[in-house]
C-alpha cells in the first residue's frame, strides 16, 4: 500500500487559484486556517443567519455566501454537516466554475447519491482521521493528520493533484496519505461509529455502568470502573495496539480480559455487527437517517435526551467536577471527534 507524504508533493496543483471552505464548524474552521497558513487564498462561504458568518470574519477571514464564494474558487470544500450537504449543493451548483474541484471529508452524500455533481468539474475527497480541533493542533506544531484521499469524478485529468495538494495544505501528507474510494471510505466510517467508536463503546459502557449499579454497587465507584478508566485503555492501544495494553494492565486484568471478553462481545455480536454492515452497504441506514432528518429528527432528539439524562451523566459531572485537570479547553469544546 502506498502512503503518500511530503516527498511525493512535488508541484502544487492549486498554486494560484482561492479555495472556498463551506461550512465553518469542526472540520471547515481547521481545514481553512492550515490553508491559509500554507500560503492559500482563502476565502468562507457561510450562511449570514447563524454564527460561522461573524466566527470566519473575527478570525480574519472573508466571508461570502455559499454560491458567491464558489463562484471564486478553483476548488470548493463542502464542509457543512452531511445532512445540509445536498441543500448547500443545490445553492452553489450553478455558481462552481467548470473544470473546478469539489471536495467532501466523507463520501456519504456522493456515495449514497444526494448530490449528483455536474459532470464537468472533479469531485473528490480527502477525509482526516481525527477532529478538526486536532488537524489544526497538529498543523501547528509542524506535524499532520494522516488522511484518505479519494477520487469520483475526474473532469479534468488533476483530480488526484488536487486532492494531494489539498492534503498538503491542511498538513496531511505530513502524517500520509492513503488512497481510497469514496465507498470504502464512507462504508467503514460508518461501521466504525457505529459498532465500535461510538455506538459499540457508548453501549458497553452504560451496560456495564448499570450491571454494577443494578446490583448493589455505588454509581460512583461503577462510573470510575465504566467510563473513568477507558481513556487509559484507549491511550496505552492508541499508542502501542494490543502489545503495549498487555505490558501496563495487570496480569490478573489480562487474564480476565482473555477468558472473559469473548463471553462478552461473541459469536452472536459479531452476527449483529454483520447486519449492521449490510444495513450500511444496502443503503437502508443512509435512508433511515435522511428520512430522520426530513422528520425534524424526533426519534434522535429523544434517544439523546436518554442519553444524556442517565444517572452516568449526573454521576460523573460531579466526579469530573472535582478533577481539575479535566475541564475542557475552550477551543475543543465545540470539536466532537465522530460527527
Ligand atoms: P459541523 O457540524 O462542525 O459544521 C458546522 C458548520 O456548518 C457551521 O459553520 C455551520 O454554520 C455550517 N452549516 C450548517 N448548515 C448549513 C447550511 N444549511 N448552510 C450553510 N452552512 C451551514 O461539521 P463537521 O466539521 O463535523 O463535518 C463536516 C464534514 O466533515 C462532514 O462531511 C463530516 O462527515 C466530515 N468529517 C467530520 C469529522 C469531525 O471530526 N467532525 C471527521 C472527519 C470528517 P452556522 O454557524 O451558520 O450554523
Ligand atoms: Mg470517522
Ligand atoms: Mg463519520
Amino acid at each position: 500500500m502506498k502512503i503518500w507524504t511530503e516527498a511525493d508533493h512535488q508541484r502544487n496543483a492549486l498554486s494560484g487559484q482561492t479555495i472556498a471552505v463551506i461550512g465553518y464548524g469542526s472540520q471547515g474552521r481547521a481545514h481553512a486556517r492550515n490553508l491559509k497558513d500554507a500560503g492559500h487564498d482563502v476565502v468562507i462561504g457561510a450562511r449570514r443567519s447563524g454564527g460561522s458568518w461573524k466566527k470566519a470574519g473575527d478570525d480574519g477571514f472573508r466571508v461570502a455566501e455559499p454560491a458567491e464564494a464558489a463562484a471564486q474558487a478553483g476548488l470548493i470544500a463542502l464542509l457543512t454537516p452531511d445532512m445540509a450537504q445536498a441543500q448547500v449543493y443545490g445553492q452553489i451548483e450553478s455558481s462552481i466554475q467548470p473544470g473546478a474541484a469539489l471536495l467532501f471529508a466523507h463520501g456519504f452524500n456522493i456515495h449514497f447519491g444526494s448530490i449528483q455533481p455536474r459532470a464537468d468539474i472533479d469531485v473528490i475527497m480527502v477525509a482526516p482521521k481525527g477532529p478538526g480541533d486536532l488537524v489544526r493542533r497538529q498543523y501547528e506544531e509542524g506535524r499532520g493528520v494522516p488522511c484518505l484521499r479519494a477520487i469520483a469524478q475526474d473532469a479534468t485529468d488533476q483530480a488526484a493533484d488536487k486532492a494531494l495538494s489539498y492534503a498538503h495544505g491542511i498538513g496531511g501528507t505530513r502524517g500520509g496519505v492513503i488512497d481510497t474510494s469514496f465507498q470504502e471510505e464512507t462504508e467503514t466510517d460508518l461501521f466504525g461509529e457505529q459498532v465500535v467508536l461510538c455506538g459499540g463503546t457508548a453501549e458497553l459502557v452504560i451496560q456495564g455502568f448499570e450491571t454494577l449499579v443494578e446490583a448493589g454497587y455505588q454509581p460512583e465507584v461503577a462510573y470510575f470502573e465504566c467510563l473513568h478508566e477507558l481513556k487509559l485503555i484507549v491511550d496505552l492501544l492508541h499508542e502501542g495496539g494490543m502489545a503495549k495494553m498487555y505490558e501496563f494492565i495487570s496480569d490478573t486484568a489480562a487474564y480476565g480480559d482473555l477468558t472473559r471478553g469473548p463471553r462478552i462481545i461473541d459469536a452472536g455480536t459479531r452476527e449483529r455487527m454483520r447486519e449492521v454492515l449490510s444495513e450500511i452497504q444496502s443503503g437502508r441506514f443512509a435512508r433511515d437517517w435522511i428520512l430522520e432528518n426530513q422528520a425534524g429528527l424526533p426519534q434522535h432528539r429523544a434517544l439523546m435526551r436518554q442519553r444524556t439524562e442517565h444517572e452516568i451523566e449526573r454521576v460523573g459531572r460531579a466526579l469530573r467536577g472535582r478533577m481539575s485537570w479535566l475541564k475542557p479547553k475552550a477551543d475543543q469544546s465545540d470539536n466532537a471527534a465522530e460527527k
